[in-house]
């Protein structure tokens, strides 16, 4: 019981925010709610939301970002200051050809556009 309301902060926590953020930073908001929580059941809770579909993961360079939006798409990435901004843009390539270009079959589509936000263009 215990376990699945800590789970339900941090789904909480990561829906309630845009900005993909890492496990540090869910770690903190989590502290302002739950006094003894800790972070290897902060990344325990990410994993089993990760799992169940309630949340995704980013590869962000070396850094791993959480992310609410559990809709497929596409992030525009500031290279000044990392903000991360979701997209409903589609890749225009067929997974087929990808299957028979390079003998890959293909599970999820992930990119990044990068570029400068509205604050460092
Ligand atoms: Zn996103």
């Amino acid at each position: 019981m215990r376990y699945s309301y800590q789970r339900e902060v941090i789904r909480e926590i990561i829906c309630s925010t845009k900005s993909h953020p890492t496990a540090d930073w869910v770690y903190s908001e989590a502290k302002k709610k739950i006094d003894n929580i800790s972070l290897g059941t902060v990344y325990r809770n990410l994993k089993t939301l990760e799992e169940i579909g309630s949340i995704q993961i980013i590869y962000d360079e070396n850094l791993i970002r959480y992310d609410g939006n559990t809709e497929e798409h596409h992030h525009l990435k500031c290279s000044d200051c990392g903000v991360l901004i979701d997209t409903n843009l589609k890749s225009n390539f067929d997974e087929k050809d990808i299957v028979s270009k390079y003998n890959f079959k293909p599970e999820k589509t992930k990119f990044f556009i990068i570029g400068k936000c509205n604050k460092h263009k």
